[in-house]
């Protein structure tokens, strides 16, 4: 692990901490462009904006118990990074802890939620279902994501919320449980949540938020910006309604270099927010 500049207020030791927060700064299977490997300092340096104090769910973050462990080494190949993070994630989830991870690109929620086993459900946030086999000749592509999420913890305990660039070849090829964002944009987040948490089976949820589920005009910093998303105020009454059944969370593909500030703030402002529902302390 490489140290550097905290999250704000991770102040405890690893052995103390309930929350362990890890930046995992890859970005190589990126397809359109990249930049999301500056995601983890841009976003916590970010975090700095914040009061300690969350008025609306009448605690602070101050009095969490939150480690930042730094970033995960430089790697080349995704298959090395996966194996990487998955040992390191395995160390916060085998200690009962609750793992934080800050992308880089899709691919870093593969390990994450490997640590955890089989019986989990995963929820993600993303304008793209992230449904394929392979991408590029890459099993562990960020376009793999929910696909390999499926098969460890099953088609049934899979959902995206927000999609909605697919093609037809991932179309014809089967999609996994999704509430696109148009109707979402028609109907609201609250048909949504009820969908996605009626569909996964498992009690325990892994939250997985890819900035570009949320709008551009909210998050222009990303790689595949696409129109017609969801508001962050969605994210946030998702995260409520998951709640303490919230067990791991990461937020990924923030590329700084096409930010105005805007999208790593939301990054950081999600993270703490899922450490203020989750509630372990
Ligand atoms: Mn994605
Ligand atoms: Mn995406």
């Amino acid at each position: 692990m490489i140290p550097g500049v905290s999250f704000a207020d991770a102040e405890h030791s690893f052995e103390d901490a309930d929350y362990v927060i890890m930046g995992v700064p890859f970005d190589r299977t990126t397809s359109f462009r990249a930049g999301c490997r500056d995601g983890p300092h841009a976003v916590r340096k970010a975090s700095y904006n914040f009061e300690m104090h969350l008025f609306e769910h009448g605690h602070d973050i101050g009095d969490l118990k939150v480690h930042d462990m730094g970033d995960l080494e430089d790697h080349v190949q995704v298959d090395h990074m996966v194996e990487s993070a998955y040992i390191e994630t395995s160390r916060i989830v085998d200690a009962g802890k609750f793992p934080i991870t800050i992308g880089g690109e899709h691919s870093v929620t593969i390990p994450a939620v490997k640590a955890f086993g089989d019986g989990i459900s995963v929820i993600s946030v993303d304008a793209h279902t992230d449904f394929r086999q392979e991408y590029m000749g890459l099993g562990n592509s960020h376009a793999c994501v929910m696909r390999r999420c499926a098969d460890q913890v099953g088609e049934g305990n899979v959902a995206v919320i927000g999609a909605r660039s697919i093609s037809k070849e991932e179309e014809d090829a089967g999609l996994p449980f999704f509430v696109d964002s148009f109707s979402i944009l028609d109907h609201g987040i609250e048909q949504a949540i009820d969908k996605v948490l009626d569909h996964i089976g498992n009690d325990r949820v892994y939250l997985t938020v890819d900035i570009d589920g949320v709008d551009p005009a909210f998050a222009p910093g990303t790689g595949t910006p696409e129109p017609f998303g969801i508001t962050p105020y969605d994210v946030k009454k998702l995260m409520g309604a998951i709640g303490e059944r919230m067990v791991g969370f990461d937020v990924v593909e923030v590329s700084p270099p096409y930010d105005n500030g805007s999208t790593a703030a939301l990054a950081a402002r999600l993270i703490r927010e899922a450490m203020a529902v989750s509630r372990k302390e």
